[in-house]
Parts: C-alpha cells; structure tokens; sequence
C-alpha cells in the first residue's frame, strides 16, 4: 500500500458545536464543511491543518458505532481513526486482505466529502482503526 498522504484524523466528540471553538483555536481556521453522513449516523465537521483535515465527527442516534466508542471512552470521546489517501480504495484493500490484514468494509463505500473509503479492522492495524480513502474523481 501507498498513500500519498495522511488524508485526515477521525475525532470522536458527544458535541460537536461544543468541541468546535476548540478546533477552531488549535488550527487556526474555520470548520469549511458540516455533513451528515447518514450510512455511518454521523454528523461531521471539518478543518484544515495544511493538507491535512482534522474530522469531528458526533453520533446522530445511540447506535452510532461512535456513540459506542464515546460510551467507552469516559464520554469524552477522542482520537477514533486514522485515514490514508490512496489512488485506488478498491485496490488498496484487495492488497491489504492479501497481506492478511481483516477488512471491515469488502469493498468501497461513499463517506463524508465523497471520498471512497473503506476500514480496516484495528485488530490488524495495531489497534489503531484504520480508513482508507481516495477523492472524488
Ligand atoms: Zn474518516
């Protein structure tokens, strides 16, 4: 696998209004997109430090998987993904199962900015949940 670039950090936060003015201070910028990503229950915001984004993301029901992870830390949520550009999403999985790596997602899906992403599951990642992601053509 060869990202060109870290394409962004996934940040988990019970309220995204509220952790907002903080991101805004640490960046030095406005948020320049908010998205509701219904496949995923989320609502996302996000910044930019460079080229790289910082994306909040806030559960929009109980069931959100971030929900989850939030409940486990403390409720105050926190560092939740790690996300490396790509040419090719499709490819960059087949060559991670093929290393052995377990897939969340078998093949590519939409998520928030139109980027095709897909997760690798952090049982093979070192614990670190793992997106992959490639821009809109
Ligand atoms: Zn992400």
């Amino acid at each position: 696998m060869k990202p060109t670039h870290i394409e962004h950090l996934g940040i988990a936060t019970p309220n995204l209004e509220a952790a907002m003015p903080f991101f805004e201070f640490l960046t030095g910028g406005k948020c320049y997109n908010i998205e509701v990503v219904e496949d995923q229950k989320v609502k996302t915001a996000f910044f930019k430090v460079g080229e790289v984004k910082i994306e909040l993301l806030e559960p929009t029901c109980p069931e959100s998987t971030i929900a989850k992870f939030i409940e486990k830390n403390g409720g105050r949520g926190g560092l939740h993904h790690i996300a490396f550009n790509v040419e090719d999403t499709a490819a960059a999985l087949a060559e991670a199962e093929a290393a052995g790596l377990t897939l969340i997602d078998k093949a590519p899906r939409k998520g928030a900015e139109n980027l095709m992403i897909g997760f690798l599951h952090p049982k093979s990642t070192c614990g670190v949940l793992t997106e992959i992601c490639q821009q809109p053509r």
